[in-house]
């Protein structure tokens, strides 16, 4: 069997400026970046204000096995298989972060014959957007070293910075540092700790801004910490939005490429889901809705994370909902949740499948919950037998839920036609009643109560002591009315990865808050989860090498 790059490394890109042709693109509406990427400019959505919008497809999945389900795969067969049926369709998608594809999980440009090219560069440094974040978050936790270690006329207590310093690596060392040691012309010493950029606050800033003039803005309004007296310190008051938006203006720009069989896709902003909204950008998402008929984009991990975020942050923010769901589920990941064990998941076992579709079963009331029209995608893999798949359309036919087995993996579009025309028949209902889980002007407590009850299927919430001052202190500063963005495991509904399937009797436990006001949203971390992650025992990395002539081995 090929692998992913051995797969990629065959396929034959067109130009870029071909694929933007087919997207009636004329020159002043993107800059070829090299001969197969492209930057978007940021000003089409301006520009085409009036146009009409094509249908959005919202791509998410079951709770994960550590591999991955395969969203990014269905997402992208799914688009390509639209085009195969005549569609003009285009992929919106998110960058991938050097953490996961050094470390455990590997890269996220799809797989097999479902694959963005090229994939070695989409997976490596790409165009630099998260090199471009990584510096302008460093150069703002500069300019406030800098200003404690000048006069401090801001009064920033340096034991109240919240502002943490990036880089794009899994590096759990990194997580706990003191800076300014040295004496006192290296500044003032303080605790600082690195957070992986994936899950930065510019990164969520980036994708959540609607124009270069609202990135500006957000830039300004994030609080890096307090002061002596408890008052938030602001960008503003460090006058340094000008100079982080322009280290952003290439970056805010969406990167355009093809896939495999030349379908277009956008690839834009790369937040992961369990530690940030894990969505791509607002731009890129409405700006291929002015570009194709249907937009198929994907949010992280399963439905209670990604999806969760997607529809209840980033769809008030861009003002929009998505005109269908697409839950993609795997064997192997039913069998987990069913009980099998990670060494028996290519083994046939229709019991363990039978009681691993309860995960299943709640991310479909979730997205019944949100109102949405769905399809529930099998996403085939060669070590399925077909009475496994068998029981779970069965399983899904005789509650009346539409299902399609999915084998883009292996085919590319060929195998996702099924997939695409139930999909296209469910975007065309309209009687679309989208709820979100909370109100603005719920208390925060309520907000994450309501997911966690309605989305995680919990009884309730614990709130650490720190936590219970923070929405007295966040409220009292006016920030109430902001959605709540949950950082919790993708592994379980609840906030203990080992509790599989579809756990109940348990309570979430929120640990802290932390205000991001730039981005707009009040982060919350449940259990004892770590905005930077660590290497596992034997990374990706170990696996990788490159030859004399440029040829890369081992990416996937
Ligand atoms: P997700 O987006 O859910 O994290 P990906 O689409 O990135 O998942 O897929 C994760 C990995 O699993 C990739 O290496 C991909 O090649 C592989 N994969 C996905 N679908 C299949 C399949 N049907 N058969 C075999 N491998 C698959």
């Amino acid at each position: 069997m090929k692998t992913d790059i051995e797969i990629a490394q065959q396929a034959k890109l067109k130009p870029i400026t071909e694929i933007a042709k087919m997207l009636d693109l004329t020159t002043d509406h993107y800059e070829p970046y090299g001969y197969t990427k492209a930057k978007l400019s940021d000003k089409l959505l301006e520009k085409w204000k009036d146009k009409p919008n094509g249908k959005i497809i919202l791509v998410t999945s079951i709770n994960p096995t550590p591999a991955g389900e395969g969203k990014s795969t269905v997402t992208v067969g799914l688009g390509q298989a639209l085009n195969q049926l005549g569609e003009k369709a285009v992929i919106a998608l998110r960058e991938p972060s050097l953490g996961p594809v050094m470390g455990l999980k590997g890269g996220a440009a799809g797989g097999g014959y479902s694959q963005v090219l090229p994939m070695e560069e989409i997976n490596l440094h790409f165009t630099g957007d998260i090199h471009a974040i990584t510096s302008a978050n460093n150069l703002l936790s500069a300019v406030i070293d800098n200003h404690i270690h000048r006069d401090n006329k801001l009064h920033i207590d340096p034991r109240k910075v919240e502002w943490k310093r990036v880089v794009d690596m899994n590096d759990r060392a990194l997580r706990q540092v003191v800076v300014g040691l040295g004496g006192s012309s290296q500044g003032v010493p303080r605790e600082d700790g690195y957070t992986i950029t994936a899950a930065s606050e510019i990164m969520a800033i980036l994708c959540l801004a609607d124009n270069m003039e609202d990135l500006k803005t957000r830039l300004s309004k994030i609080v890096i910490g307090y002061t002596y007296d408890d008052h938030p310190v602001t960008v503003k008051d460090l006058e340094v939005e000008g100079a982080l938006t322009i280290l952003l203006k290439d970056a805010f720009k969406p990167n355009l490429v093809q896939t495999i069989e030349n379908t277009a896709a956008v690839i834009h902003g790369g937040p992961f889901a369990n530690i940030a909204h894990g969505c791509n950008s607002i731009i890129a998402t409405k700006t291929a809705a002015k570009l194709g008929d249907y937009v198929i984009t994907e949010a992280g991990f399963g439905a209670d994370l990604g999806a969760e975020k997607f529809l209840n942050i980033k769809t008030q923010a861009g003002n929009f909902h998505p005109d269908a769901i697409v839950i993609v589920a795997t064997v192997r990941a039913l069998k987990m949740h069913g009980g099998a064990t990670k060494e028996n998941l290519n083994t046939e076992n229709i019991e363990a499948l039978k009681a691993g579709m309860e995960n299943l079963n709640k991310h479909i009331d979730t997205i019944e919950r949100f109102g949405l029209p769905y399809v529930i995608a099998i996403n085939k893999f060669p070590t399925d037998t077909s009475a496994e798949t068998d029981f779970i359309e069965s399983w899904c036919q005789s509650r009346g839920i539409d299902v399609a087995l999915a084998d883009v993996w292996a085919k590319g579009g060929a195998g996702g036609i099924e997939l695409a025309r139930k999909v296209m028949t469910k975007t065309m209902t309209s009687e679309t009643k989208f709820t979100r889980t909370y109100n603005a002007n719920d208390t925060l407590e309520t907000k994450i109560r309501k997911i966690a009850q309605t989305v995680y299927g919990a009884d309730d919430i614990e709130l650490s002591l720190k936590a219970k001052k923070q929405i007295v202190f966040f409220e009292k500063q006016g920030w109430g009315n902001l959605p709540v963005c949950m950082a919790k495991t993708q592994y379980s509904l609840s906030d203990d990865p080992t509790l599989l399937g579809r756990p109940s009797g348990f309570t979430i436990s929120i640990r802290e808050l932390k205000a991001s006001i730039g981005a707009g949203f009040i982060v919350v971390l449940t259990g004892d989860l770590m905005t930077m992650p660590g290497l596992p025992k034997t990374p990706a990395a170990l696996h990788m090498d490159i030859d004399a002539n440029g040829k890369i081995m081992g990416l996937s």
